[in-house]
């Protein structure tokens, strides 16, 4: 079975754990890089409003107090707040006051952004990023009463600077969370695959362990059935085989007995060597039979040729022709020339047994015919007689294995009960059907198809 070997990558068998570990920890690390990275921005979205909304409410109160006392009040602010610088900035853009002192001597500032907005709108902002790539600078501006512009700013965070904050707590949540799912993983896995490797494989159906299990275990139970009944015709078959055997060869021992004795007289020893060798033939046909069953028992088909059944069913009556004659029954062949492909050795064996069943199981001055033809989907070969007939309740147990009618007449007759079992088996294995007709006292037809082969 190809199925039932597929291993993973390198043809080791796959581990279900290995699988499980894999597509958890993909799933895990996605997770939390799409975490890692929504959170992040949403902080840093929170506090850069927080901070926007700040230092306008600082430019607010100040610019009122301006308006109020004047340029003066921001000289007092230098030192409360180290972290906001204010610059008052007048509408042509240079520089009035600036907290950080270093920096009043600074460039015209008309062409910033927050500036611009201020003198057009009374408010301006801006964030502009800063030299070191962790921080970046807030602006506001704000127009005052006598037309100047009052600019706060302060540094911020970079969303960058926040990342790399989170990031060594978020990697160490991302192991622990690994190292727990990996833990917990392992451990479901071995108690789901236990109770599989515990599983009772006499009695499959009996395990109502996961449903998706069923399937396997539906397959296993069939498994099981089949070769209980196959182990069970074996034993059935070996038993038979002894009794059949047991019986001449017992007869065999019988008469040789008698005549160790020495109570045979002389004109009877002909007929007592006569009686053992009819039945050493008997073994011999027996013996026959079964290696021919068994070989048919190996399952496939040897080498097929073309055969013409018309030709072989003359063979086999040509070969049949004195046991005929001794029977009183008439052959003949009908038919036309009919080609299958097949084994001819089981073809030839197939249309022997029927022609000799035919002959065998017939009444003085009675017939047999072989047809052979093709018919509507294939070629068929029919063997009719008149004779005997069977029983229509017999009809299905012929084809077994050492099943006879009538055991002490098939006895007369030399039958082994094998006959029928190989012509069947010969016929499946060409892929071909059979079916009887058969009527008692009048006759019997038994014909077999052998259906064309499928054109591809
Ligand atoms: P056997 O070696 O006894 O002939 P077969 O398997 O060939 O064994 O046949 C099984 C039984 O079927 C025979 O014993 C016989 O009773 C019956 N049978 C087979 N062919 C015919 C037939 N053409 N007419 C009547 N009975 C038949």
């Amino acid at each position: 079975m190809a199925e039932g070997k597929r291993t993973g990558r390198g043809g080791r068998p796959r581990s279900i754990q290995y699988e499980f570990l894999q597509s958890v920890t993909l799933i895990l690390v996605l997770a939390m890089l799409i975490s890692y990275g929504l959170t992040t921005y949403l902080i840093y979205r929170q506090s850069a409003q927080v901070l926007r909304e700040e230092i306008f409410q600082q430019a607010e109160y100040i610019a009122a107090a301006i308006n109020v006392s004047g340029e003066e009040y921001l000289k007092n602010l230098d030192e409360t707040d180290p972290d906001t610088r204010f610059t008052l900035i007048d509408p042509a853009g240079n520089v009035l006051y600036d907290t950080d002192q270093k920096s009043i001597a600074m460039e015209n500032h008309l062409d910033r952004p927050e500036i611009q907005e201020a003198i057009e709108s009374g408010k301006g902002f801006q964030i502009r990023q800063s030299d070191s790539l962790g921080t970046e600078m807030y602006y506001a501006a704000m127009r005052l009463e006598d037309g100047n512009i009052l600019r706060t700013s302060r540094p911020a965070r970079t969303v960058f600077f926040m990342a790399m904050r989170f990031l060594p707590a978020m990697i160490i949540l991302v192991l622990v969370i690994l190292m727990a799912s990996w833990y917990v993983t392992r451990v479901r896995i071995r108690s789901l695959v236990g109770p599989i490797n515990r599983l009772d494989l006499e009695e499959p159906l009996g395990n109502d362990l996961y449903i998706e299990l069923r399937p396997l275990l539906r397959r296993i139970d069939t498994q099981n059935r089949e070769k209980e009944a196959v182990a069970g015709m074996r034993k059935e078959f070996s038993a038979n085989v002894s009794h059949e055997l047991k019986t001449p060869l017992t007869s065999i021992s019988g008469y040789a007995e008698i005549m160790k004795s020495g109570l045979v007289r002389a004109e009877d020893m002909q007929e007592f060597a006569d009686r053992i060798y009819k039945e050493a033939q008997r073994m011999i046909k027996l013996i026959d039979d079964i290696i021919r069953l068994s070989r048919l028992d190996e399952g496939s088909l040897p080498e097929t040729e073309t055969v013409d059944l018309h030709a072989l069913a003359a063979e086999a009556l040509e070969t049949l022709r004195p046991a005929a004659a001794e029977n009183g029954v008439r052959l003949s062949a009908e038919g036309e020339a009919c080609e299958i492909c097949g084994v001819r050795q089981i073809l030839e064996e197939i249309i022997y047994n029927l022609a000799e069943n035919a002959i065998k199981y017939n009444k003085k001055g009675g017939s047999v015919t072989v047809w052979t033809g093709p018919v509507p989907g294939g070629k068929a070969l029919r063997v009719t007689d008149t004779g005997i007939g069977i029983p229509e309740s017999e009809q299905e147990r012929i084809f077994e294995r050492f099943y006879r009618v009538d055991k002490s007449h098939s006895r007369t007759t030399g039958g082994t009960g094998l006959g029928l079992s190989i012509v069947k088996h010969g016929v499946l294995l060409h892929g071909g059907l059979i079916r009887l007709e058969s009527r008692m006292g009048e006759g019997t037809r038994i014909e077999v198809f052998f259906p064309d082969p499928e054109k591809k």
